[in-house]
């Protein structure tokens, strides 16, 4: 299965108080190609972003980046995934301050393969009422023994092939954390 490329960038900004106030045509476009047609300009410009980002945890994370790229006014770069059902998607998201504690994000793909189908990614069919952790960042999966592993694997391991898929819920793994933390670190 080969590879394929989107060359688009995807922006956003957000003001001092974290509420949405830019996204580009190809930020709109992304969200309606997955399921989100609902993310319109109309409904998220003033908005908080926090409000669109799944997971305390994450959510917190988000905040120390935020925190580390208004205070010490530089650059910082985090890679992540977003996959679709059938797409493993790298990104590569650079946030940049802007004035007065306002941020701008700047996405770019890396890479995205096509993969064989995961519908536990799948938002549009119906899930069962189990719940298993996602790594907001990598999109691994939580298995019981405490270990984080590629949603295939946890399709094996957890015999998911074929059952209704469980629902996810939003967690951050140790590997994203502490990749993160680093880059924060850095002086
Ligand atoms: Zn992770």
């Amino acid at each position: 299965m080969g590879r394929v490329d989107d060359l688009r960038t995807f922006i956003y900004r957000i003001d001092a108080q974290d509420r949405i106030t830019f996204v580009n045509r190809e930020w709109v476009e992304f969200a309606r190609e997955n399921e989100a047609s609902e993310l319109t300009p109309e409904n998220v410009l003033g908005q908080p972003l926090q409000r669109y980002i799944s997971g305390w945890e994450t959510r917190h994370l988000y905040e120390l980046i935020y925190q580390c790229v208004r205070e010490k006014g530089r650059e910082v770069q985090v890679h992540f995934n977003c996959d679709s059902p059938h797409l493993r998607r790298s990104f590569r998201m650079r946030l940049f301050p802007l004035d007065r504690g306002a941020l701008e994000f700047s996405i770019q793909v890396l890479e995205i393969k096509p993969v064989l189908p995961r519908p536990i990614l799948d938002n549009t069919i119906e899930h069962s009422a189990e719940v298993v952790v996602i790594c907001s960042w990598c999109k691994r999966i939580r298995i019981e023994n405490g270990h984080w592993v590629e949603i295939a694997d946890a399709m094996t391991y957890r015999a998911l092939f074929g059952a209704i898929p469980p629902k996810l819920t939003h967690d951050v793994c140790e590997d994203c954390f502490s990749a993160i933390r680093r880059q924060l670190d850095d002086p």
